[in-house]
This record gives C-alpha cells, sequence and structure tokens, in this order.
C-alpha cells in the first residue's frame, strides 16, 4: 500500500528530516549497481500503485526547467513564435537557460496537464528514479520526499528492504 496523502507526507518530512540524513549516510558503503536495481524495482511497483493526475503536486510546485528545443515545439504546438511563446510562458536566464514562469506550471489546469503530450522532458522524467545513479541523485531526490508521493513511499520502502529500521535500533 502506498501513502498519497499530501498533507501526511509534509508533515511526516519535518519528522523525518534527522531519520533520512542517517539513511543516506547509511548508502554511502551499498554499491550504485545493487542501489540502481532497488530503486527501480521501487519505483515500477510504487509508479504503478500512485495515480499522478489524481496529485499533480510537481506542477504545482516546481521550477520546470526547458531546452530551448522544447521552446521551439511547445511554439508549433501554440502556434504561436518562439519569440511570443518566450514572451508569455518562459523566463531565460542571462546564460540562456529557460523555464517556465509561473509556479503552478501555466499549463496546469483542473489538476491536469492541458499539453501533455508536449509536455518537456523534465516532467516526464521527473521524479528520475528510474534513471541510473541513485546514490548520487539522492540529497537531490530527498529534497523532494516531501513533495512527492512516489519519492515518499520508494524510499519508506527502500528503508524496509534494507533494514535501516534493524541497523538503526
Ligand atoms: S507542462 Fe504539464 S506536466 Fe509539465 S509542469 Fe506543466 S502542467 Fe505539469
Ligand atoms: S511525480 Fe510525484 S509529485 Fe508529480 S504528480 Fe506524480 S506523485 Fe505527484
Amino acid at each position: 500500500m502506498c501513502i498519497t496523502d499530501l498533507l501526511f507526507i509534509e508533515k511526516a518530512t519535518l519528522e523525518k528530516e534527522e531519520e533520512n540524513n542517517h539513511f543516506l549516510r547509511s548508502l554511502r558503503s551499498r554499491s550504485d549497481i545493487e542501489l540502481d536495481a532497488l530503486a527501480h524495482t521501487l519505483n515500477n511497483e510504487v509508479s504503478a500503485a500512485i495515480d499522478c493526475t489524481e496529485c499533480g503536486n510537481c506542477c504545482r510546485s516546481l521550477v520546470i526547467n526547458v531546452t530551448q528545443e522544447e521552446v521551439g515545439l511547445l511554439a508549433g504546438h501554440l502556434m504561436l513564435s518562439k519569440e511570443e511563446t518566450k514572451e508569455k510562458y518562459i523566463e531565460e536566464s542571462q546564460q540562456g537557460n529557460c523555464f517556465i514562469n509561473t509556479i503552478p506550471c501555466h499549463f496546469f489546469s483542473a489538476n491536469k496537464c492541458t499539453i501533455y503530450e508536449h509536455r518537456f522532458s523534465e516532467c516526464r522524467d521527473f521524479p528520475h528514479l528510474h534513471k541510473p545513479g541513485f546514490k548520487a541523485r539522492l540529497s537531490g531526490t530527498l529534497m523532494h520526499y516531501g513533495r512527492c508521493p512516489i519519492i515518499y513511499n520508494v524510499i519508506e520502502k527502500m528503508k524496509t528492504e534494507l533494514s535501516f529500521f534493524e541497523a538503526a535500533d
């Protein structure tokens, strides 16, 4: 069973801050291969049990990075020029990095993505638990632990699978 109550997860995040830091340190001696395999298995299990369309919390709360190529694709989909698209929807840094200029995202409406088929790679990839390099990204993943029920449940199941609580006693 997976926990999807965002208020519960937000509260648990405060209570488990120290525990999660300890968990992160406890993984240092584990191999990348072992942790990637476990993260992928748990991510498959948890993602299948959680309906992102019922949650949408990443769309409501994250800064969404967008590539220049994706800005062009979005412009085509919206039938606007690239310049008009940037003016309406994109913030661009001096280095040319682009991101959606509102939180929640402009394209999030009635708890749904209105450009779902054309959403950005960052939207498709979040929370990145299907990728290799779980251990190297763990601090970043834990930053979103209180925001994303998939992360919360994967981390909690991982603690159990790795007998973290027994080792901590
Ligand atoms: S583009 Fe769609 S999936 Fe991506 S943040 Fe916006 S609403 Fe969410
Ligand atoms: S990826 Fe996480 S935060 Fe985003 S909708 Fe799915 S469960 Fe919610």
